[in-house]
């Protein structure tokens, strides 16, 4: 007897869900995902946020099959000079403001938060970290104690210790940064929580804040960065320069890797006895490093960035149904609002069936995420578009 790919999938790979979507896909390009029968869907989540230029552009190809003629994995990072990390982290800092010039590679979002708050509690000498309620910085121990969610953190405590947690958006709350605190950390744009967007002001007066208290802003752009809310940094929106940044996500084009981006005179505490800053075998990984610096050549090249505003009209002149609520975006992170999860979980459900792929936020489960590659085309915009209110309206009816 022959098992299917997904009997065996259910048999052999830890699960992380109970009702696991068990879509099979055989290939990938663009915004299109293709599934063993030949059905195709257009992709309107991107791996969450991860695939900002589509899935296997020519360009992130070609950088990692020129990479494999080379060599794969030499040594830890940051003993040997590899040009790949050199060149991308030479194009990342050209692409920054003054004070994020250098630059840590790591192998996910939750690492780079990781050395984030590690890198901020050695430089300030303080252990106190605050960050934002139903914030998500990763699932790693001290990203989850970060996180917002006490939902999700319960049954790992303790956690990191002298963690507070202010509202994101509220001015009065600024008042608990004092100077025993080590770092904020803050999503530019809250995406978990169902793309939750502040203003300039508060932006404005959080970084004027931090900077009286010696406490180091750190802005994580995971989920938000690489032009996926219009700019090519979330921040670039609000006036505002953090003190580390944090990447990964959309940076590799579909690679694994992440970085954390700060001044040298903060990044050198980790070269202080002691060393153990913080090290990573893989973190920054040639083939990784170079299919990311082929990303951010291709986000500027093509104008992807610029392009992600216009494009999100689109939608929002399309997607007009007594059953939305409201929809909530920045660029092309978008959270579609529904009254209940069981009602957008159908919608859901029908849209796969029609053809296009969506789900909902990890701390907003009445809202459908809709942050597809900022590749998509003008058309394909509107048959996904004509595709979900299909589907709303049988579920309507
Ligand atoms: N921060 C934000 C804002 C995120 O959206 C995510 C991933 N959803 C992370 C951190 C964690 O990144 P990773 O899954 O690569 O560890």
């Amino acid at each position: 007897m022959s098992f299917s790919q997904r009997e065996l999938f259910l048999r052999f790979l830890a699960q992380t869900s109970p009702s696991p979507l068990l879509l099979e896909i055989e290939k990938a390009e663009g915004v299109y995902l293709y599934a063993p029968n030949g059905k195709k869907y257009i992709d309107l989540i991107s791996g969450i946020s991860v695939s900002n230029v589509g899935h296997r552009h020519p360009k992130v190809i070609e950088a990692i099959q020129a990479q494999l003629q080379k060599y794969l994995h030499l040594m830890v990072y940051g003993e040997y000079v590899q040009s790949p990390q050199v060149l991308l982290a030479q194009k990342l800092v050209e692409n920054l403001p003054a004070n994020l010039d250098n630059v840590y590679f790591t192998n996910s979002g939750s690492e780079a938060v990781e050395g984030a708050l590690k890198l901020a509690k050695r430089f300030t000498g303080r252990m106190e970290i605050i960050s934002c309620y139903n914030a998500y910085h990763g699932s790693t121990q001290g990203a989850l104690s970060a996180g917002g969610n006490e939902y999700f953190k319960r049954a790992y405590r303790p956690l990191l210790p002298m963690v507070k947690h202010i509202h994101y958006g509220s001015y009065s709350d600024l008042e608990q940064i004092t100077e025993k605190t080590a770092c904020v950390i803050i999503e530019t744009i809250q995406g978990e929580a169902g793309v939750k967007v502040a203003c300039s002001n508060y932006f404005q007066q959080l970084a004027v804040r931090c900077k009286e208290k010696g406490t180091l802003l750190i802005l994580d752009e995971i989920q938000a960065g690489f032009g996926r809310t219009g700019k090519l940094w979330a921040f670039e929106h609000f006036g505002i320069v953090p003190d580390i940044l944090v990447l990964a996500k959309g940076m590799g084009g579909g690679m694994p890797i992440g970085a954390f981006i700060a001044h040298r005179s903060i990044m050198q505490v980790f070269t202080e006895n002691p060393v153990l800053g913080h090290i990573t075998t893989f973190g920054g990984h040639p083939v990784s490093t170079a299919a990311a610096k082929a990303t951010l050549e291709i986000i500027l090249e093509e104008n992807l960035a610029q392009q992600a505003e216009t494009k999100a009209q689109l939608f929002l002149q399309n997607l007009k149904h007594p059953l939305i609520r409201q929809i909530r975006h920045k660029g092309l992170l978008m959270a579609v609002e529904f009254e209940s999860f069981s009602l957008l979980k159908k919608i859901i459900d029908k849209a796969l069936e029609l053809g296009v792929i969506t789900d909902w936020f990890l701390f907003c489960d009445n809202a459908m995420r809709i942050a597809p590659p900022l590749t998509i085309s003008e058309s394909e915009i509107q048959t996904a578009c004509a595709f979900i209110l299909q589907a709303i309206e049988r579920v309507y009816h």
